[in-house]
């Protein structure tokens, strides 16, 4: 503890992804010094390290996909590819000097709050322990793929995996291959599949609305504009940003802006899919909105290549050699692909995160995820969360999220070390009162017209940010200290003075 009060903070982070890295870059910049990234995985990168499957890309544009203080002028296309973003982060990570505190390999099963050190304690898969002042939590919501639960998926004979753990060994040329799915990973990895596979059997629960993104490398003069010119980088994020923030407005608006974007949906799709067969089974029942907007040019002529079939039966069950629908066909297939999402209401679940009095997250959050701008939660002191509960985006960029997430919990820390307090925690009423804002603001909107991943058991639409990023943003701008509750810090014992 220094003369004036002030604590110097010791801070584990919890993921190694885009949150985890913002958090310790920006934690960094403003004078923390002490901060360890616990990582599970054998490098960084999160989501972008394990989403490997054929075609892999972030479907929003990179200039608004990427860190406001860390903008490349040379990305070679409006989208990029999984590669090419992992390499963005490991870059960013390295200029920025946080690479180096990433501990990788490293599972964290449990956080736990000592009431009396007032410290966390996070326990590690390999039987570690670490103390801390403060936990990011930065796990983010995609990060443990769900497996459908199907009578007979274990007697399957072929090959199969999830597109999240994509089986590089698998060889797909020539073989017939089936994918379980039809959402953000599956538009991207059919088409890729297509041109490799005998036969792509494609099972879909859902059809949904599609927009065009063709995604071609930038003309060289583009990319020579964009290089060059001042100010024509900064111009394209601004436009993606607004961009994005109408994809919002039509969502938040389902029966007047929402139609307007569902007719450019309705014309693209009619345009795409000749067959009259074919539009019947893909066509979304919901919604324009309610689920992820899926954009790709190339989803919908994939299906209608003559060695692709588009089964919209139910998947019954799973034989040794192959998938039968509901109506009893067998679907004969060499290998299986679960392109069927994440389990993302988890959150950072199965880890164990205990708070003051012994209290359980997992209890406390038992009737649906929330916290405080999705950070930061009561009874759970110095402790944020990353990607939490209600700051999904359906229209814009995550990482512009990340990075008020981060400056957040930076103004949080600060006041903590300033004040040599033990702990900070945010005033259960604050955050009742925020959840239930939230709550009430998806009233009317798309998202409520439909089941989605963005909800849970009880329909609860625990992913999502219900406004504009501009809203997130300008809330999460300034912490306002009154909403907060300082706890005082230990008294040193006889043995540590
Ligand atoms: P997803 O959107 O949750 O899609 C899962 C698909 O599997 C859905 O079509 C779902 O059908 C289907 N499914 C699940 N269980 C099934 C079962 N038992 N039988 C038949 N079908 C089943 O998962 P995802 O495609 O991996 O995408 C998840 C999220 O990751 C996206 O929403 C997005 O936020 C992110 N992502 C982003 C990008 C990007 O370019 N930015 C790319 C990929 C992923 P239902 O619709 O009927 O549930």
């Amino acid at each position: 503890m220094s003369t004036n009060g002030a604590r110097a903070l010791s801070v584990v982070i919890v993921g190694a992804g885009f949150g985890g890295i913002a958090a310790a870059i920006e934690l960094r910049r403003h004078g923390f010094r002490d901060i360890t990234i616990l990582e599970a995985a054998p490098r960084l990168g999160g989501t972008w390290l394990y989403n490997t499957y054929p075609g892999a890309a972030c479907d929003v544009p990179s200039h608004l996909y990427s860190f406001s203080f860390a903008q490349r002028r040379d990305w070679p296309r409006l989208c990029s590819g999984q590669a090419e973003i992992l390499a963005y982060l490991e870059c960013v990570a390295h200029d920025y000097g946080v690479d180096g505190l990433v501990v990788c390999d490293t599972q964290v099963t449990a956080c736990a709050w000592d009431d009396e050190r007032a410290q966390w304690s996070v326990a590690t898969a390999r039987g570690h322990s670490y103390a801390a002042d403060a936990i990011i939590i930065a796990t983010g919501q995609l990060h443990q793929p769900a497996h459908p639960r199907i009578p007979g998926i274990e007697t399957f004979a072929g090959q199969s995996f999830h597109s999240a753990r994509w089986n590089h060994d698998v060889p797909l040329s020539g073989r017939r291959v089936a994918v379980v799915g039809t959402g953000a990973s599956a538009v991207q990895l059919v088409p890729e599949v297509a041109e490799q596979a005998a036969r792509l059997t494609v099972f879909q629960r859902t059809g949904n609305w599609l927009l065009p993104r063709r995604n071609r490398p930038y003309p060289p003069a583009i990319r020579t504009l964009i290089e060059r010119v001042p100010g024509v980088q900064a111009f394209r994020r601004r436009f993606m940003f607004q961009y994005g923030e109408a994809i919002t407005l039509a969502i938040r608006h389902p029966a007047t802006i929402g139609r307007l974007l569902r007719l450019r949906s309705i014309a693209f799709m009619r345009w795409q899919l000749r067959d009259r067969e074919l539009r019947r089974k893909v066509w979304p029942g919901y919604t324009f909105g309610c689920k992820r907007i899926l954009f790709s040019s190339a989803f919908l002529p994939a299906l209608q290549r003559p060695d692709v079939e588009l089964v919209t039966e139910a998947v019954r069950a799973v034989r040794a050699n192959g998938v039968v629908a509901a109506d009893g066909t067998l679907h004969e297939a060499d290998v299986l692909i679960y392109a069927t999402g994440f389990k993302s209401n988890d959150f950072m679940f199965p880890m164990e995160v205990t708070g003051r009095d012994g209290r359980s997250l997992r209890d406390d959050w038992a009737a649906g995820a929330h916290a405080h701008l999705g950070i930061t939660v009561p009874g759970y002191p110095s402790m944020f969360v990353l990607y939490g509960p209600n700051t999904n985006t359906s229209g814009g960029s995550i990482i512009a999220y990340l990075e008020a997430q981060a400056a957040y919990l930076r103004q949080a820390l600060t006041l903590m070390r300033d004040h040599g307090a033990g702990g900070i925690e945010v005033r259960p009423e604050i955050e009742a009162a925020s959840d239930r804002e939230t709550q009430d603001r998806f009233r009317g909107t798309a998202w409520t017209r439909c089941d989605s991943w963005y909800r849970d058991e009880d329909g609860r639409i625990v992913a999502n940010w219900p406004g504009y990023m501009r809203e997130y943003l300008r809330a999460t701008r300034e912490l306002d200290p009154a909403q907060y509750l300082l706890t005082p810090a230990p008294r040193p014992t006889v043995a540590s003075l």
